[in-house]
């Protein structure tokens, strides 16, 4: 068959959380005969209040391994897929899945074991109902011994799977190890696979599945009804969904992105919508100057003070290696003159903060070092901004004017993105004014 005309499509957990979401994606993948290959995410929230399965699962496996008895959780997790099995009346029955699980669990085989089980399950009930091939992602996703993602060798096997399956179902979030066990992705990585299977299926499209109608310009938690994006590069993309904008895992653009794949984010249940394209260039359009706002909070500086620290050669370097060798990564640089700050995730500081502080004495001998915490580091990103005039003044001035007082301020190099650091009660304040100040 001419591959040419193949599109992945990527289904999150909200858009397969009951039986009837399950019928607006079959809909979806039957109303388009190139959506040959389906990546699907485990049940998520039907309603607010609503468990994930993937949260059960690990609830399950953390009773487990501390000896405590898990059949409540357990018992939910099958209600969930029994009663969308039940009124789908498919020909399927999971009962030797649940007993090889629950044996695994009794047995603390491994806590991404438990978790993949989610998307397993899912990935067969979808496979079922839609007439597709089922493929094991554990057949087909490889990890290195060091717990990275083997994308070559994942590429060469999947692409010749894939050869014998005319469609199938894949199922998100997991791969193997060297050894054979079960591996998961970050939380949200079924988003990664989707992206996996269209780079090995040679797909013209990756089409990923959500409950937005598109990249939006800003959380719609914080924003109410921000504008949706129609076009974003993606390096944008990559910037927004790093900083914060969830609505896919910030590495899923990788694969698609070596082999020129456009990833399309639709709303399951609005699938008129046009949603968002995701392309590797596409020329500044002079309409809007900024294309998303997105942040995070629980970030720490140290800052460092020295007087001529400029004049000091290797100062920056002694610094960041004190860093480096307590094996944690920094986000941010923010200098000046005589001082120089770093920025970090408070969490992955937490266990080194006093040794950080010390070695850093001990190597650059500053006047004076503090660390500040309770930040939270908001990102303007945009392609436009590079030729528009003013963009930092009028971030400052919507900020200033909402009463925020702004802790750091970074213009990446590339010109396509300003870092703003604000007080983490201000977080979303912050958001708000500077949306308010480029929605046009
Ligand atoms: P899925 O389960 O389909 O993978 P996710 O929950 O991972 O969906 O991602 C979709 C969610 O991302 C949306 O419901 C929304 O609340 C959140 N979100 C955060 N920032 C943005 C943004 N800029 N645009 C759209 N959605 C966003
Ligand atoms: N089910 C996994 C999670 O909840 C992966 C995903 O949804 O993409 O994180
Ligand atoms: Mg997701």
């Amino acid at each position: 068959m001419d591959n040419n005309t193949v599109k992945t499509v990527k289904f999150g957990g909200s858009s397969l959380a009951n039986a009837e979401q399950f019928r607006k994606v079959y809909k979806i993948v039957t109303s388009d005969p190139d959506r040959r290959y389906v990546v699907p995410s485990a049940p998520g929230k039907r309603f607010k209040e609503d468990a994930k399965v993937t949260d059960l699962l690990y609830a399950c496996y953390d009773r487990a391994s501390g000896g405590e008895p898990f059949g409540e959780a357990f018992a939910q997790i099958r209600e969930r897929y029994d009663g969308i099995i039940k009124e789908l009346s498919l020909p399927l029955s999971l009962e030797e899945d649940y007993a090889e699980i629950e044996s695994a669990l009794i047995h603390k085989i491994g806590r991404d074991y438990a978790a993949s089980r989610g998307e397993y399950l899912n990935g067969k009930i979808l496979a079922k109902y839609l007439g597709y091939d089922f493929i094991d992602a554990a057949d087909i996703i490889f990890f290195r011994e060091d717990g990275s993602f083997d994308s070559e060798r994942t590429n060469e096997v999947l692409s010749s799977v894939l050869k014998r399956h005319d469609r199938a179902v894949i199922p998100g979030f997991y791969g193997s190890m060297p050894n054979d066990t079960i591996k998961t992705f970050s939380r949200g990585g079924s988003d990664i696979t989707g992206s996996i299977v269209a780079r090995a299926s040679l797909s013209v499209l990756y089409e990923n599945w959500t409950d937005v109608s598109g990249f939006l310009m800003a959380d719609p938690r914080i924003v109410d009804h921000p504008k949706s994006i129609r076009t974003i590069t993606y390096r944008e993309l990559r910037e927004l969904s790093y900083m914060g904008a969830t609505v896919l895992h910030e590495e899923a653009i990788f694969p698609v992105r070596i082999a020129g794949i456009p990833i399309n984010i639709r709303n399951t249940n609005q699938p008129e919508e046009e949603g968002t394209m995701i392309v590797s260039l596409c020329p500044p359009d002079g309409k809007s100057v900024i294309t998303g706002i997105a942040g995070k909070r629980g970030f720490s500086v140290i800052n460092i003070e020295k007087d001529m620290m400029n004049q000091e050669r290797g100062f920056g370097r002694r610094v960041l290696q004190v860093i480096e060798n307590s094996g944690i990564c920094f986000e941010h640089l923010p200098s000046g003159i005589d001082t120089m700050s770093v920025v970090i995730n408070t969490a992955d500081l937490a266990p080194y903060r006093d040794m950080v502080i010390n070695n850093i004495c001990t190597a650059v001998d500053p006047d004076a070092i503090s660390i500040e915490d309770d930040l939270a580091l908001v990102a303007i990103v945009g392609r436009n901004m590079v030729n528009a005039k003013g963009t930092a003044a009028r971030i400052l001035k919507a900020a200033a004017e909402a009463g925020i007082n702004i802790r750091m301020i970074d213009q990446g190099s590339s010109e396509m993105n300003v870092i703003l650091g604000v007080d983490e009660s201000d977080f979303e304040k912050a958001v708000r004014a500077i949306y308010r100040e480029f929605e046009e």
